[in-house]
């Protein structure tokens, strides 16, 4: 885009081919950001339902490689990849695909920056589970990055945010 234009004129720029398809494309487009931020509507308590009591419990669980698409909330541009979910049980424990939809429904369905989605995420499991430790680490590309500003196609982001006991010691601190 030239200093001429700015992001406004976006509709006037579009190619004479397909201007009858604008009209439609409100609608379509309106449809497809309802599903893109439909994290709004939810929160943690309406995906970590169902849980499962396990007194004693001093293992960890994780569920990795979770795939998600959010958007960035400084350049509203899309960023996308992987989460990896590890939390200590204290009481309970959820079901695995729970986590998965905590990442992709709850949390990657918003305007995102990925530091702050990752430690929400890790309060969550802290705050409904009532774990004893929690770690959760993601790795994004964001098209921000990638596609414009410093154009780096390869550069991803990882995030790590821990919570409580550190994931693998609660069985040392319960027998100590
Ligand atoms: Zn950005």
């Amino acid at each position: 885009m030239s200093n001429e234009h700015t992001v406004m004129d976006l509709p006037s720029l579009q190619r004479p081919e397909i201007v009858a398809e604008v009209e439609r494309s409100r609608a379509r487009i309106d449809r497809a950001f309802t599903e893109i931020f439909s994290g709004y509507d939810l929160k943690a308590e309406d995906v970590l339902n169902e849980v499962v009591s396990v007194e004693g419990y001093t293992g960890h669980i994780a569920v990795g490689d979770i795939s998600f698409y959010s958007y960035c909330g400084h350049h509203f541009a899309p960023f996308f990849g992987t989460a990896t979910v590890t939390y200590t049980p204290r009481r309970i424990i959820t079901g695995l695909g729970k986590l998965v939809r905590l990442v992709r429904d709850v949390h990657a369905k918003r305007l995102q920056i990925q530091e702050l989605m990752t430690r929400d995420i890790a309060n969550d499991v802290m705050r409904v589970l009532d774990a004893e430790g929690v770690r959760v680490v993601t790795r994004a590309k964001h098209l921000c990055m990638c596609s414009r500003g410093p154009g780096d196609d390869n550069a991803w982001a990882e995030v790590v945010y821990e919570a409580g006991t550190p994931i693998g010691d609660a069985g040392n601190q319960a027998s100590s």
